[in-house]
């Protein structure tokens, strides 16, 4: 008989009697996480020196040191792991192609953000001093921008490894089998994907209860519930859509003759010649929106015409006093200063009756405006919304919302 050797033995009566207590402690502290909790594999690993993940949501345990910390810090210290592994900084060492030589750096970051919200929530935890502070970071920065500040600097802080579930190197004594392996206990990507989700979802529950959540969480928990298309690539589609379908419809032009025609005197046809669409943008310069948001809308709507071929527009610029109307090569080149209290359907009426009729208008605003109840006759409505509020909609209107990233 061959014994087949389980790679994760069952914890001993005792060692499974203190991570049990640890582990309720920490489904008490943050109740939110309790799927995440429950879901990671426990390892017994006399002399690994502290606990750390890997990227199957194994968790390893020195159960010396964790008696060492007793039941309360080894709980926060299981919701610090329990975070590496919700916040997939496994998967997102990787998107973000972090070098091998950089996960030292990465891990420091994904600990530096994790600890951040731990201590917004008032969490026992054995100290291990890695904070944004300590590493002369912002607080309530994303993981990504801590790393980079981190490679910039060339940061040396020395730090114990939490495991390739951090996005760190794996530490030694990690089992290499993957999940679905004989003997390779753990949680595969799809499982960690239904995992993540229900724990965002208890957040937001909690969040909306009014329970206290640390917002890094409350933040990702957004994030992942409704995952935004990056509104420049919105913006870009719904323009460039617009554009292309008035730039290939062949107008009948009659002072271009078709060449099929010199057959035929007695039957004169017109020739047919690509329109380029005249473009009005009118530009709701209310104090509320962010500028900088309205300057990063404009540029990136300047960039997009000037690649349709279109060279000049026609920018109506709604203020508290007035509407001007002027034709301009650049929409960077506008100065823009703050009034508000317009409404803007008078701007829109504005842009309509120029001649020729634009066929596409482009509204930036922050959305706080009556709209008109569909794109004026013969016109392509494009709502750019600055900012939070609601979206237009209408026969004619296509909408799209930027917002801070
Ligand atoms: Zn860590």
């Amino acid at each position: 008989v061959v014994a087949i050797a389980t790679t994760v033995p069952p914890l001993d009566p005792e060692d499974l009697k203190f991570f049990t207590a640890a582990r309720l402690r920490a489904a008490r502290l943050q109740p939110y996480l309790s799927t995440a909790l429950f879901a990671m594999v426990p390892v017994v690993r006399p002399g690994y020196g502290t606990f750390g993940v890997d990227r199957w949501w194994r968790v390893y345990l020195d159960m010396d040191v964790a008696r060492d910390w007793g039941v309360a810090a080894t709980a926060g210290v299981l919701v610090h792991e329990a975070h590496h592994l919700v916040r997939d900084h496994h998967g997102r060492a990787d998107r973000l192609k972090v070098r091998l030589d950089q996960a030292r750096l990465w891990n420091l970051a994904g600990d530096a953000a994790i600890n951040d919200d731990l201590v917004a929530d008032d969490l026992p935890r054995p100290d291990r001093g890695i904070y944004p502070e300590s590493l002369g970071l912002p607080p309530n920065g994303f993981e990504e921008a801590y790393f980079r500040q981190l490679v910039a600097r060339r940061n040396t802080t020395a730090h114990e490894t939490c495991g390739s579930g951090s996005g760190n190197v794996a530490a030694p004594g990690e089992i290499e089998d993957e999940p679905e392996q004989p003997g390779g206990d753990g949680i595969d990507d799809i499982d960690a994907v239904a995992i993540r989700r229900a724990v965002a979802h208890d957040v937001m529950v909690a969040s909306r209860r009014g329970d206290a959540v640390s917002p890094g969480l409350a933040r990702w928990a957004r994030d992942l519930m409704s995952p935004q298309v990056p509104w420049r690539r919105l913006l870009r589609s719904t323009v460039g859509a617009s554009v292309r379908a008035v730039t290939t419809r062949a107008h009948p032009d009659w002072s271009r003759p078709s060449r099929r025609a010199d057959a035929n005197l007695d039957l004169l046809r017109p020739g047919r010649r690509f329109h380029r669409p005249d473009v009005a943008v009118v530009i709701d310069t209310s104090a509320s929106m962010s500028k900088r948001l309205l300057d990063a809308a404009a540029t990136e709507l300047n960039g997009l015409l000037h690649r349709s071929g279109i060279r000049e527009v026609t920018v109506v610029v709604c203020d508290a006093e007035a509407l001007r109307a002027q034709r301009v090569r650049r929409l960077g080149d506008l100065r823009l200063v703050g009034g508000g209290g317009t409404d803007l359907r008078v701007g829109i009426t504005a842009a309509a009756s120029i001649r020729p009729t634009p066929s596409v208008i482009v509204v930036l605003t922050d959305g706080d405006t009556p709209w008109p109840r569909s794109a004026p006759r013969g016109t392509t409505l494009i709502a750019v919304v600055i900012g939070g509020s609601e979206l237009p909609k209408g026969p004619g209107i296509v909408s799209v919302r930027i917002d801070e990233p």
